[in-house]
């Protein structure tokens, strides 16, 4: 079992707050176990709870349509939320909710080592851009300690909001180029500078 997995496994057993008396199901994540990206929303809505999959309601078919115009499918990236079990009635995570899921978070991005983070709405961008406010920073990223964050919009916002819906899309349409532009620092950061004789003994 990858430590992943086990990971994932010991989520489910969690009983640090109250609203897992409520909950249905815990939702950790899903995806592939070496993303590219990581994208990170707020909190398991009644869909998820449910399956016990992260964006499986109307917002994660928005987010999979979005994936789909940068032709990315969701097993190729990885999904996870700030806070693992759903709020009742989906109101917002309470402080100490975040908090108690804070090292289950953090250890997920250790093991995924993504290049990219991607927040998906106010409490995912707070984690990574303390203090800044999302209508100014949405659809932009910065690059810290060899992982690029890029602020989102929350795919649901769209639904409720029409004017968002375009905002939303078009920022999605920006991750390619950080991403390529992150790779290729790593790649340039790795590679070694190679004299002209290992040059040659490649052929
Ligand atoms: N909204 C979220 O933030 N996460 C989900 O998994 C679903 C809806």
């Amino acid at each position: 079992m990858s430590e992943l997995t086990e990971l994932y496994k010991q989520m489910t057993g969690c009983r640090l707050c109250e609203i897992s008396k409520t909950r249905t199901h815990v939702v950790p994540g899903e995806g592939t176990e070496s993303p590219e990206i990581l994208f990170i929303g707020e909190a398991p809505g009644f869909h998820e709870d449910q399956m016990g999959r992260p964006f499986v309601g109307p917002a994660g078919q928005f987010l999979d349509k979005m994936l789909g115009s940068i032709n990315l499918k969701r097993h190729q990236v990885h999904i996870v939320n700030v806070i693992k079990c759903r709020p009742p009635n989906n109101r917002e995570p309470q402080p100490d909710e975040i908090e108690n899921c804070r090292p289950w978070l953090d250890k997920q991005i250790k093991l995924l080592n993504p290049k990219m983070i991607v927040t998906l709405g106010r409490y995912s961008m707070l984690k990574f851009f303390p203090g800044k406010s999302i209508s100014k920073i949405h659809g932009t990223g910065i690059k810290q300690n060899g992982i690029t964050y890029f602020a989102m919009y929350h795919p649901a916002a769209a639904l409720h909001q029409q004017s968002l819906r375009e905002v939303i899309e078009q920022d999605m349409l920006k991750i390619p180029a950080y991403l390529a532009e992150a790779k290729k620092a790593e790649e340039a950061a790795v590679k070694p500078e190679k004299s002209p004789v290992q040059q040659l003994s490649m052929f």
